[in-house]
């Protein structure tokens, strides 16, 4: 994918959630190599949060072992609106050598809608780059739908009656 012009400059940061559901963790490393100095990715506004609960986005690694399906939902369920869902690696892309394993109910898009698939086994650093940028170019898509409409009347801050108050 060629760089979208537009992305010369991020509209906003973008912080993620990471969630290894059962991966051989080749993947997390690279994710780790992302936010060394060597590719520096937090200097596009890129950052690993430690909760759901701040996130834009969840990146998943891994195939979804039985033992993570639960949580994968429970955490995508905490991320608020607007988010996106980004996947690294072959096994949460698609299962790859896995694929049908008794212990799996993996791939992520059977739990999960996902938006962005890095694949590789492990993808390098420059790939899971692109990913995020084509993360944040979805996301931005998704704030634009939601934005307020000019037509939506302006609900007044004063209150509707006026208040007598005793003495
Ligand atoms: S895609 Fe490869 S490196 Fe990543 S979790 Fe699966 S086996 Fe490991």
């Amino acid at each position: 994918m060629k760089p979208e012009k537009h992305l010369e400059v991020l509209p906003k940061s973008i912080w993620v959630f990471h969630c290894n559901s059962g991966s051989c963790n080749g993947c997390d490393i690279e994710i780790v190599a992302t936010i060394s100095p060597r590719y520096d990715i937090e200097r596009f506004g890129m950052k690993l949060v430690g909760t759901p609960r701040h996130a834009d986005a969840l990146l998943v690694t891994g195939p979804v072992t039985k033992y993570m399906t639960d949580r994968l939902r429970r955490i995508y369920a905490q991320i608020p609106d607007p988010k996106v869902v980004i996947v690294v690696g072959n096994c949460g892309c698609s299962g790859d050598v896995f694929y049908k394993s008794y212990n799996l109910d993996g791939p992520v898009d059977n739990i999960i809608p996902v938006d962005v698939y890095v694949n590789g086994c492990p993808p390098r650093p420059e790939a899971i780059i692109e990913g995020v940028a084509k993360a944040v170019l979805k996301l931005e898509k998704i704030r634009e739908t939601l934005t307020v409409p000019k037509e939506t009347p302006v609900v007044s801050a004063e209150p509707e009656e006026e208040y007598i108050h005793d003495a």
